[in-house]
């Protein structure tokens, strides 16, 4: 999958650009604010009708522009195809089209460009509390398994019913009657989700270990640790093993979740640890290493995208090379031979072997 050209009119600042991309790297180049994140931004756009900055369509939009344009060509599934949105910042509806064929919506174009992001909030996760985590997991899986998604939508929904018996229970105690429907159902659909994620992790740390080791020039050993219920004790065993194991974790919960009101048990508290050669990245790991870990683990989920697609999606790297030792950013700029890549930075002077250059200047090619 590659994005061969792209034209902008009036989309963020810029007023008219078009670009022709390198089939391998892209490094965009340019100081602060002048428009080298807006630059993925459309990418993004342009293959999703989404944003991950905005969800409101008018900030998109040059500021006073009436119209907002994204077009790109792209070669995808074995075709060469293209993308065109127009964009208003009124509550006209946007219009999209396909190989010049009008579209309602953006699920007709799934597939057609596809994008893997990795942005600074990204380095967050890494460090910040169990659920960013599980946030990204559960992102992460939606795009891969829509079972998942219709899996964690029924966990989600049984977890707030049971919240609300345990809440509601003083005014109806009659409601304690039908916990154990829930509390059944809720370990069943919870089983699935620790099937789905124990998978899912093995299949990212096979991944992830390999770059991580190219990253690091061999010297640290990347490992990735899934953490569920703590009486699961193979999270790949058949999943009704699971439930019943999940079951039991409930019951000697029993008491503490009556006297908290709340559930305390199950796959809504999952987490993951990585550590790099025996030490916990969360505790001890150096700015450089949690960055590194986090494109490792970038590139394992784009790996993981193109083994259900066939696929190799777009990569956008976002602000990378800060805080990277020489040997991470050649790793970076250099190493990455696989598909497509945008990678953007501050620091004039650098070059990759693999593509090109494109300086950015206030909204335009330099
Ligand atoms: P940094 O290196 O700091 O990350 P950047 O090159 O990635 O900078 P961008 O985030 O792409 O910068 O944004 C650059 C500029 O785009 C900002 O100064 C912002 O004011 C401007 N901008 C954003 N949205 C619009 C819009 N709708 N109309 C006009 N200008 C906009
Ligand atoms: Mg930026």
């Amino acid at each position: 999958m590659k994005l061969k050209d792209i034209t902008l009119e009036n989309f963020r600042n810029y007023s008219a650009l078009s670009l022709d991309f390198d089939p391998g790297v892209n490094l965009i180049v340019g100081d602060n604010a002048q428009g080298k994140t807006n630059l993925l931004e459309a990418v993004i756009y342009l293959g999703s009708g989404k944003s991950f900055r905005t969800q409101k369509t008018g900030e998109l939009i040059k500021l006073g522009a009436e119209v907002g344009q994204l077009e790109g060509n792209i070669f995808s599934q074995e075709r060469a195809q293209s993308l065109r949105w127009l964009l208003f910042p009124t509550a006209r509806p946007r219009q999209l089209y396909l190989n010049g064929v009008k579209k309602k919506t953006a699920g007709e174009i799934s597939g057609v460009l596809q994008t893997v992001l990795f942005c600074p909030e990204d380095l967050m996760v890494l460090k910040a509390g169990a659920s960013a985590r599980r946030k990204m997991t559960d992102h992460c899986l939606c795009q891969l398994r829509p079972n998942y998604e219709a899996a964690l939508t029924e966990y989600t929904r049984i977890l707030e019913q049971k919240n609300k018996i345990l809440k509601d229970r003083y005014e109806n105690p009659g409601l304690l009657e039908i916990l154990p429907e829930y509390n059944t159902r809720l370990c069943q659909v919870g089983a699935l989700l620790i099937s789905y994620r124990a998978r899912y992790y093995e299949g990212l740390f096979q991944h992830a270990k390999k770059y991580h080791q190219l990253f690091s020039g061999g010297k640290e050993e990347f490992s990735l640790q899934y953490r569920t219920v703590s009486t699961v004790d193979d999270p790949f065993a058949p999943v009704d093993v699971l439930t019943g194991q999940l079951q039991s974790h409930l019951e000697s919960h029993y008491r503490a979740e009556l006297e908290s009101n709340q559930c305390l048990t199950g796959p809504h508290k999952d987490d993951f640890d990585v550590s790099l050669s025996g030490l916990s990245l969360k505790a001890f790991g150096s700015q450089g290493q949690v960055r590194t870990s986090a494109i490792s683990l970038k590139l394992a989920q784009r790996q993981l995208m193109a083994s259900q697609t066939g696929e190799l999606p777009v990569l956008l790297l976002d602000d990378v090379l800060s805080e990277l030792d020489p040997g991470r950013q050649d790793f970076v700029l250099n190493q990455i031979t696989e598909g497509q890549v945008f990678i953007t930075c501050c620091e004039p002077g650098r070059f990759t072997k693999l593509g090109k250059t494109i300086e950015i200047l206030n909204g335009a090619v330099k």
